[in-house]
């Protein structure tokens, strides 16, 4: 029986090359062309992204490979010469339960569009000179040069070790950093912008909600869970990744605590393997590990660990200790000159992080520390303005698809700059400034379509006047009170 049923598999196959022959020419010929659909099991409802290859039968009707085999295999241990003498059994015959036509396209899967990956800025594999990384990354941030340099040249090392695989031969340690800065300085977005332009995958956590396993919030090795995941589940590309731990200054060892210390100490403890480069088990597409899901092995040694954090006191902590070398000997008048230095931070030493409550073996594990600095006015006019993918090119381009041309006067944005300069929360405040008084434009312009561009002025930043409105046919220049006012007209 069984020789039957491999003649009738061979058979069945050569059916199946024949009908795939004729079905590409048929597309070929322009003709019912159903490549964008998948074929799905007849028995099992499996689509053929799942089941895989399909038996195609007459009339439309695809059955997998593993219910072909079952049927095969039911049907070889049966005794049909009974059978077809019984009258109480009647064959269903396929062909009754389509309807005319075959079966409809309804019964097929639509196949998702293969997501078109795009080039690499930098190439990892082939990593490009630090002053090229640092080029790239000038398009997108403004200022923090310093930061922007020390980022380079480590990534440089970092994917130059991975790629070369030296990371076993000569010990060399990994280039995780610390990041200091204000915030809204650009800390995370500087992590964002590295992570696309080298294509590799990110995750960014949270340090405020990471506790040691066993207690409530997540574990620590979550983040690598999450780098999975930013991967698609691909292993070897999340173990290429960055992962990104903000708000690191909140695990600080509390000073006077006679508690156990659940978020601080004993999470810069739990890091310390993680960052040095561990395996750890995670599961695949969950937050927590259960019996439901598959774990793999995600070996850290080549993730890059970036830690960011403010520092709130930090510079406190740098200011006493440079007093105090200052008031040793003949220079003990210049207390204060301290006070007003603005670039105190980037003074930071290992042993100041260490008083601030970060424990040694975690500093250790940091090697290359360095400060973002406070955003200036200026700054903050040039974040407006000038990256890649500034704020106001963003709106610009979006007023240029209704053909309306957006300007913004110079003082304008000084005005924002230096509203955005008052919430004290960075570059942060620039969006939600231009959020607040970009809604009326936005709402207004679409409904006339005789304004052919619109200038924002100082006056309209500062809730005094309305912003320059200029009619497309004649593009007479007036101000004008208000813009409600005018789209009225
Ligand atoms: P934090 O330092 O608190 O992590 P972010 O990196 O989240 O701050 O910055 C918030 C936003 O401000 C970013 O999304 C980015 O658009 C903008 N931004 C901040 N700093 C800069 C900078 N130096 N250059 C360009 N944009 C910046």
């Amino acid at each position: 029986m069984s020789d039957d049923y491999r003649e009738v598999e061979d058979e069945l196959l050569e059916q199946q090359d024949k009908t795939d022959k004729d079905a590409s020419n048929t597309s070929k010929a322009g003709k019912g062309d159903n490549t964008e659909y998948e074929d799905v099991c007849f028995i099992c409802r499996r689509p053929e992204s799942k089941a895989g290859r399909m038996f195609k039968l007459p009339n439309n009707i695809c059955v997998c490979d593993d219910c072909m085999h079952k049927t095969m295999e039911t049907v070889s241990q049966f005794d049909y010469q009974g059978m077809l003498h019984n009258p109480n059994i009647s064959f269903v015959n396929l062909a009754d339960l389509q309807g005319d036509g075959g079966i409809p396209n309804k019964q097929k899967l639509k196949k998702k569009k293969p997501q078109e990956s795009a080039e690499p800025v930098l190439d990892i594999k082939n990593i490009p000179a630090p002053h090229k990384i640092k080029a790239s990354l000038d398009e997108y941030v403004v200022g923090q040069e310093h930061a922007k340099k020390v980022i380079s040249v480590a990534v440089y090392n970092h994917y130059k070790r991975v790629a070369t695989n030296t990371m076993d031969k000569i010990e060399i340690e990994k280039s995780n950093m610390l990041m200091i800065g204000p915030t809204g300085s650009g800390k995370t977005y500087l992590v964002k912008t590295l992570a696309r332009l080298l294509d590799v995958p990110l995750a960014i956590a949270d340090a405020t909600s990471l506790t040691e396993a066993g207690y409530i919030g997540d574990d620590i090795e979550s983040v690598v869970s999450k780098l999975l995941a930013a991967a698609d589940n691909d292993v070897e590309k999340a173990e290429r990744g960055i992962i990104f731990i903000d708000e690191i200054d909140k695990i600080a060892k509390k000073k006077n605590t006679t508690s156990r210390d659940v978020s601080g100490e004993s999470v810069q403890q739990g890091m310390l393997k993680l960052l040095e480069g561990a395996e750890v088990e995670v599961p695949v597409g969950a937050n927590s590990k259960n019996a439901m899901v598959p774990l793999v092995t995600v070996n850290t040694r080549n993730i890059l660990f970036i830690c960011g954090g403010a520092f709130p006191d930090l510079e406190d902590i740098i200011k006493e200790r440079l007093t105090k070398t200052a008031s040793i000997g003949f220079n003990s008048e210049l207390k204060d000159k301290y006070d007003k230095d603005k670039d105190i931070l980037s003074k930071v030493t290992v042993e100041d992080i260490r008083k601030f409550g970060m424990i040694p073996e975690f500093i250790g594990r940091l090697p290359i520390i360095y400060t973002l600095q406070g955003l200036t006015k200026e700054m903050m006019v040039k974040i407006l303005r000038e990256p890649k993918n500034a704020i106001l090119k963003q709106y610009q381009k979006l007023l240029e698809l209704d053909e309306v041309k957006l300007e913004f006067t110079d003082d304008a944005l000084e005005a924002i700059a230096e509203k955005a300069m008052e919430r004290d929360t960075g570059a942060r405040a620039l969006r939600s400034i231009i959020e607040e008084f970009m809604l009326d434009i936005m709402y207004e312009i679409p409904k006339d379509d005789n304004i052919g561009r619109v200038t924002i002025t100082k006056d309209y930043i500062q809730g005094t006047g309305g912003p320059v409105i200029d009619i497309r046919s004649n593009l007479i220049k007036e101000p004008m009170e208000n813009l409600v006012e005018v789209v009225a007209e």
